[in-house]
């Protein structure tokens, strides 16, 4: 079509619009590319400017390609159009739709993306709404979200900026940047305020910036570093900011190197004087281990005089975080004995203690110190980080639609017990957290006794047992219970005592929860009428038991659907096994999408991040109180449980698997008894 036939169809079109609307779309459609885009802009202004076209036409013209570069996120033009329009005709619409074009001009930087996610301005918008309410950039949220390469992120941004935007993160990662000495001898909040820090890339001075059309921003850094040539180049804004604080750390590691040699006497004089930047360490690392939600810090002297190794948990496994050089092995061991109020001078003896950490932006947790001397005449620390758990609501415990209206439902009785049972490091406290989180409200009152307190909620009245003075579980359980109670949590039941009284507790009008190590919801029963509870009261007492472990979860960022072998889909089948009312289907099955682990930076190329529940919930009716009142072996109430609908563990991850959220062997790893 040429451009006489083109204003064939738009008078056809301003005729008579619903007619020819699809047809003018399409061959707008067809001519849009970025290639002559602007040639269409002056086709449609050439067409408007007809003096036979009344006035109506043409702003109807107008509001037609405006509305339609907005679809296509091609803000600039769009904000041409609108002010041609508003010169027209000043409408109150128009002025607000030109604020906002302002408002929101860069987002234009995702043109690229807009067909591969269906980006238009309104979504743009409400995306950058979104990503603002979570604290984010608008680019790690899309990427989140739609899980799109971040090159092609990146790819956009550079279209939109006309230059380099590269990934800052991986290019640390693989030291392809080298840092300016001089940079930390500024402070890092002006780095950060600015959005903005210089590296060496490819033997030339690049600022990354997250502004790269505020050229002051570039100006103050390189006027303040001397810098006369500079190349710029556009990063995220989470990069730029881990990038800073990796500067600093690093830092401060230089500054251990420079004083090696003098640290080397010390050390022989066996009297370590801490000087600050061993403080300063020790915290750092610290502080990182808790921003990386790590459970545990592992310091542990390597033999032959190989420095000091530390190594993170997180999500249930160990990995390498750094080696500490040999000079700053005892200095770092005596600052934590120091920090944890424990005798540096005993290193033939473990010992153990507490240290109150605040992080540098005012956050405060407790940590539990481990010390242990190991071979060669060393010692190694193990650091427990409490209040690393996170605190979850009822919706993000990953239970499955049947098991949260199960769980709500008995939440919602006035009194009974509930137990939450699994081996240590299974999730039981974040449950029973979202459980009193979502108990929590201000006609309740609600006593919590926890061994550590690892989750403060406001609301609760929590308590921290403490065995040393005699303030145990059963002695805080009677106290609780002098004490206006509604509902009582008890961190852990161990002996009778504390079962028989949680049991009396629930029958006399409170709801009590709790936590035990058994393995599964029916082994549950057997091992409490085993401690020799009394099967009456503790069936008339019970409403519902929650058994679960945490499975590892696929990277979200880096998974990759694939299809099953037929040997693999046998295998699901196989260890779903049977189920009387529950079975899987074949439909089930085949509807299914099935992820694969890949491996990318967000998981530190494992292909797994963070962990998901799994659970398996037994609500016992009548027929199942009958067996509890008779101590019917575990097997018999699982099997009348099933035929109630309960689903096994190993169940409840197959499903897991069957939703794309973790794999059969990480279920299997996890519920295999
Ligand atoms: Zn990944």
């Amino acid at each position: 079509m040429n451009t006489r036939e083109l204003f064939e169809l738009i008078e056809k079109y301003l005729q008579n619009p619903s007619a020819f609307e699809n047809q003018l779309e399409e061959e707008i459609k067809k001519r849009f590319s970025l290639k002559n885009i602007n040639l269409l802009i002056l086709e449609f202004l050439e067409f408007s400017q007809r003096p036979d076209l009344p006035r109506e036409k043409r702003i109807k013209l107008l509001e037609w390609l405006g509305k339609f570069l907005l679809e296509n996120l091609e803000i600039e033009k769009a904000t041409k159009i609108y002010k041609i329009l508003s010169k027209e005709t000043p409408k109150d619409e128009y002025t607000q739709i030109l604020e906002k074009l302002t408002f929101y001009k860069d987002l234009e930087k995702f043109k690229r993306l807009r067909e591969k996610i269906s980006l238009n301005f309104k979504v743009a918008t409400q995306l950058a709404e979104e990503a603002a309410e979570q604290g984010k950039s608008i680019e790690s949220f899309i990427l989140e979200k739609y899980r799109i390469p971040k090159v092609e992120i990146l790819k956009s941004i550079e279209d939109y900026y006309k230059i380099p935007a590269l990934d800052l993160k991986r290019l640390l990662a693989q030291r392809q940047v080298k840092k300016l000495p001089e940079v930390i001898n500024i402070k890092s909040s002006f780095f950060r305020e600015l959005l903005s820090i210089p590296y060496v890339y490819q033997d030339k001075v690049y600022i990354f910036t997250y502004h790269p059309k505020d050229p002051e921003r570039v100006e103050r850094i390189k006027r303040l570093l001397n810098l006369e040539e500079v190349e710029i180049a556009f990063a995220f804004k989470e990069d730029i900011l881990s990038a800073i604080e990796a500067y600093y750390q690093e830092g401060i590691l230089d500054l251990l190197a420079e004083e090696e040699e003098v640290l080397t006497e010390k050390e022989e004089a066996e009297a370590p004087e801490l000087d600050s930047a061993v403080v300063q360490l020790v915290n750092q690392i610290i502080e990182e281990a808790y921003r990386r939600r790590a459970s545990d810090i592992h310091w542990e002297s390597l033999t032959g005089r190989r420095g000091l190794l530390v190594r993170f948990r997180v999500d249930g496994e160990c990995f390498h975080y750094m080696t500490i050089p040999e000079s700053q092995k005892r200095s770092c061991i005596s600052r934590i004995k120091i920090m944890a109020g424990l005798d540096i001078a005993e290193k033939r003896l473990p010992q153990d203690g507490k240290i109150k950490f605040k992080t540098k932006d005012g956050q405060t947790f407790e940590i539990r110190v481990a010390t242990i001397p190991t071979i060669e005449n060393n010692e190694d620390v193990v650091m427990r980080i409490l209040g690393g758990i996170e605190f979850r609501s009822l919706e993000e415990i990953d239970l499955l639609p049947g098991h949260y209206a199960m769980l709500k439902s008995i939440l919602d009785l006035p009194y009974g017990l509930i137990l939450c049972v699994g081996p240590t490091g299974s999730g039981k406290t974040t449950t029973l957290h979202a459980c009193l989180k979502y108990l929590n409200k201000p006609n309740k009152k609600i006593w919590t006794a926890e061994d550590p307190v690892e989750i403060v909620q406001d609301g609760l009245r929590q308590v921290q047992v403490n065995p040393k003075i005699g303030l145990t579980f059963s002695r805080l359980l009677r106290a609780f219970l002098r004490a206006d109670p509604d509902i009582i949590m008890i961190g852990e039941t161990r002996d009778q005592e504390t079962a028989h009284t949680l049991i009396e507790a629930a029958l006399t009008g409170h709801l009590v929860l709790s936590t035990l190590h058994t393995n599964s919801a029916p082994e549950t029963v057997t091992r409490l009428l085993g401690m020799g509870i009394d099967p009456f009261n503790f069936a008339d007492s019970l409403l519902g038991i929650i058994a679960q472990r945490l499975a590892k979860r696929l990277c979200k960022y880096c998974k990759r659907s694939y299809t099953p072998k037929p040997e693999e889909i046998e295998r699901i089948k196989f260890e779903y096994g049977e189920h009387p009312v529950k079975p899987l289907s074949d439909s089930l099955i085949k509807e299914a999408v099935f992820y694969e682990p890949v491996g990318c930076e967000e998981c530190n190329f494992t292909g797994f991040k963070g962990r998901i529940g799994l659970h398996e919930i037994l609500v016992p009716d009548e027929d199942l109180k009958d067996l509890i009142i008779k101590n019917a072996p575990a097997n018999e109430i699982r099997k009348v449980a099933m035929q109630k609908g309960m689903i096994t563990l190993k169940q409840d991850g197959i499903l897991k698997v069957l939703r794309g959220e973790t794999t059969l062997k990480q279920v299997l790893a996890v519920t295999l008894r």
